[in-house]
């Protein structure tokens, strides 16, 4: 087959390189450093302040009762909500929160977008 003159160039200079697309989700990808996934929660580090649940700007962390810690209330952050700002690793005073490089969050229900203590 005869390509046209114009495109032929362009062509050829491609064909060494490598492809530009990746086989996500056959391969997995890394997400890049700095990348802001997943939320990731620590009770035992937890004390119950709410100051990330007060700074969150898109209201979604929601703090609710937790015997575990110590009749303190524990953050439980819906995900469907979130804006992946990561204010709330920001304002966690004790490290609790971890914003991590997970993407892969997809879920059926609301119910199972959210993030908490197991
Ligand atoms: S990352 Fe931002 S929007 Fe999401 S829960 Fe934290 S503070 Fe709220
Ligand atoms: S996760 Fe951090 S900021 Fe949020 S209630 Fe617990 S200690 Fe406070």
């Amino acid at each position: 087959m005869r390509l046209p003159a114009r495109f032929s160039p362009e062509l050829l200079r491609h064909v060494p390189r490598k492809p530009a697309t990746v086989m996500y989700p056959f391969v997995p990808v890394e997400a890049p450093e700095g990348f802001r996934g997943k939320h990731e929660f620590d009770i035992e580090k937890c004390v119950g302040c709410g100051l990330c649940a007060r700074d969150c700007p898109s209201g979604a962390i929601e703090m609710v009762p937790d015997e575990r810690t110590k009749g303190k209330k524990r953050p439980v952050i819906h995900l469907d909500r979130c804006l992946f700002c990561a204010q709330c690793e920001e304002s966690c005073p004790r490290g609790a929160i971890k914003l991590t490089k997970v993407y892969e969050m997809a879920g059926y229900k609301r119910e199972e977008m959210v993030v908490t203590a197991p």
